[in-house]
Parts: C-alpha cells; structure tokens; sequence
C-alpha cells in the first residue's frame, strides 16, 4: 500500500503574510494524507518554521552543483540546513523556460539525495508530443537517464507526471489519461526493479482542483498529486487534501 502524497507548488507566488497564512491553515486544520508544501525559497525558513507536525517543505529546485561559484543557486546542503524535506526537479517550467535537460536533470538529483533530501522528479510530454503520439516516448527519455545514472539510488524518487499541456491551463488530464500514463511511468521501474515498481509514489499535477481530485487519486497508480494554482486558497488544497485516502 503506497500512502497518498499532496504536494503544493506555490511557484513564484507568495509574501511572508500568504506563508503564514496558508501553513496556519495547515496546521489548524491538519491533513489526513502526507502533505508536502513547496514555496520559493525565500519563505523556507519560515515555512518549516511554521510548519506542524502534518506537514514537510521543500524547495522547487536545487543547483545541480555542491557548493562553489555558482552565483544565484541553491545548494541541496543549503536546503537541509534549513530543514527542507524535499526537491522539485525537473519541473516543465524549469525545462522550458531555463533549458534544463535530462543530465543537468539527474546531476539535481544526485546532489539532492547526497544531501538526504527527497526528490520528486517531475516528467510530462508536450501537446504537441502527445498528439503526435509521443507521450510515452518522450516519459520514456525523461525517466531513462535519471533510471540509468541513479541505479539503486531510484528508490528514493517520488515521481510526479505533470503533463504540459494541463500545466495551469485549467485542462486536466481524465483520470483514464492519468491512469496510462501512471501504469507507463512504473512500467519503467518494473523493467529494472519490480519491487521498486511497486514502492516508487507517482503524482499527478496539471490542474488539479477540488473538483477532480477524488476522480484523478482514485485511479490505482496515481498515489497522490502535485498542486500548483489550487494550493495557494486554503480551503480549495484542504478539500484536495480530503480527496485522497
Ligand atoms: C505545477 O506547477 O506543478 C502544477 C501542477 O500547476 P497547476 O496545478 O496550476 O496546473
């Protein structure tokens, strides 16, 4: 039995007001399911600071170098001392927007878990790549250098597949859609380690709501979402929250 995860991508969005706002919320009203709360990292010390005993922070990405000249990043050290939990990597928005592939992809990986910290690696095609029929093609390559570098190391990925196309755009995948996408991602697992397969969490994130969460986490692969728009009202993440059992 794989408990159910919600995580919450604030991405660019917050103030040290809306922190404590959102995780006063949290701890008011605690979570039945595991729930992880990602917030830039300004508000890191913050948020762990106000976190309860429900919920864990992470950061929404992590240089993919340990320490040294790199002005602008964030070490996973860095994120540790602070008594940050997990990583996003991989993200769309940092593939898009900062042109990050699957090697720089997996070098955040591996500086995340030397550091003890939890990724979750995020993976998702295009539309454009699924109505050429790609998707599984492009979960594939996502999913194979991280698989192939990380080796044993794989076991402690959470993995997330966020579709781009349902990424804020209010467009979520069915739950049907969400379910064959899921079965793939562990299928991959299962070709290396069928134990891991298993084991290995898989959310889904791209528009999820109150409103179709249920649907989406009753499927049997999909063990809980990655939220981002709908994370930052309280009432709406708690009601997502109470979807997954
Ligand atoms: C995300 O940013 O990871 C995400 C899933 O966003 P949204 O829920 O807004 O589609």
């Amino acid at each position: 039995m794989r408990p159910k995860l919600v995580a919450a991508n604030w991405k660019m969005h917050g103030s040290r007001a809306m922190t404590a706002q959102l995780l006063g919320a949290l701890r008011d009203r605690p979570p039945r399911c595991e729930v992880a709360v990602f917030p830039p990292f300004p508000y890191l010390a913050q948020a762990v600071e106000l976190a309860g005993q429900a919920v864990s922070i992470g950061a929404q990405d992590v240089s993919a170098h340990a320490q040294g000249a790199y002005t602008g990043e964030v070490s996973a050290a860095m994120l540790a001392d602070f008594g940050a939990r997990w990583v996003l990597v991989g993200h769309s928005e940092r593939r898009q927007y900062h042109h990050e592939d699957d090697v720089l992809v997996t070098a955040k990986l591996e500086r995340a878990l030397e550091q003890g910290l939890s990724p979750i690696l995020c993976v998702g095609e295009t539309l454009a790549e699924r109505e050429r029929g790609e998707a599984e093609v492009v979960l594939a390559r996502q999913l194979a250098t991280p698989l192939h570098l990380l080796g044993e190391r794989a076991a402690d990925l959470t993995i997330a597949y966020e579709p781009v196309w349902a990424i804020g755009t209010g467009r979520t995948a069915t739950a049907a859609q969400a379910q064959d996408a899921h079965a793939f991602i562990r299928s991959q697992f299962a070709a290396r380690d069928a134990k891991l397969s298993r084991l290995i969490r898989v959310l889904y994130g791209g528009s999820v709501k109150a409103a179709n969460a249920a649907d989406l986490f009753s499927q049997p692969d999909v063990d809980g979402g990655l939220v981002g728009g709908a994370a930052l009202d309280a009432d709406e993440f708690l009601a997502i929250c109470a979807a997954a059992r």
